[in-house]
């Protein structure tokens, strides 16, 4: 092991000047700088009662679409939960009966569809992945709670509602 003699220092620890030893000159500099930002323009936002605007390339909740006729776009392929790297997509395909054609789009759809928000990383890939552009990430920030059950988010919570689309 070489001699602690010939080791080199990293950092040298300069001796404080007099203005320094004085440390009243820094505390006025740090005053300053606070002051100033007092003047700024703030970047707090009081959520929840305000939201800020958010980016064209936001990621928020999940919402399962309609097409036109009000119909529920998802065939229950099972692409987006195969593409979902966290797991977080459960999903029971069915088939759809007579009578449901208003319901459903095709002759499959997701009985059961379900994300774990508390698994879920905002990727995207879940999106890119559906064929039938059933699924966007477009909605609000998925909003605090208590109990983890209460993040695994049905379609009562995903499907758009279909109140909604008709105003559009
Ligand atoms: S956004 Fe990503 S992590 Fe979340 S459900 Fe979709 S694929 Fe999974
Ligand atoms: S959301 Fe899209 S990818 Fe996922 S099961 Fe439905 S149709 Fe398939």
């Amino acid at each position: 092991m070489e001699p602690l003699s010939n080791r080199k220092k990293v950092l040298e620890q300069k001796p404080m000047n007099f203005w320094e030893r004085l440390y009243l000159p820094a505390i006025f500099q740090g005053m300053i700088i606070t002051f100033r930002h007092m003047f700024k323009k703030k970047e707090t936002v009081f959520y929840p009662e305000f939201q800020r605007e958010f980016s064209e390339n936001w990621r928020g909740m999940h919402s399962l679409k309609r097409d036109e006729e009000g119909r529920e776009r998802c065939t229950a392929c099972g692409l987006c939960a195969l593409s979902c790297p966290a797991e977080a997509i459960t999903m029971i395909a069915a088939e759809r009966q007579k009578g449901e054609e208003a319901l459903y789009r095709e002759e499959k759809y997701a009985a059961v569809y379900e994300i774990n928000m508390l698994r879920c990383i905002f990727c995207g890939l879940c999106e890119e992945a559906c064929p039938k552009e059933a699924i966007y990430l477009d909605g609000p920030i998925v909003p605090a709670d208590y109990l983890r059950k209460d993040f695994i988010y049905g379609k009562d919570k995903l499907v758009e509602e279909p109140l909604k689309l008709q105003q559009d």
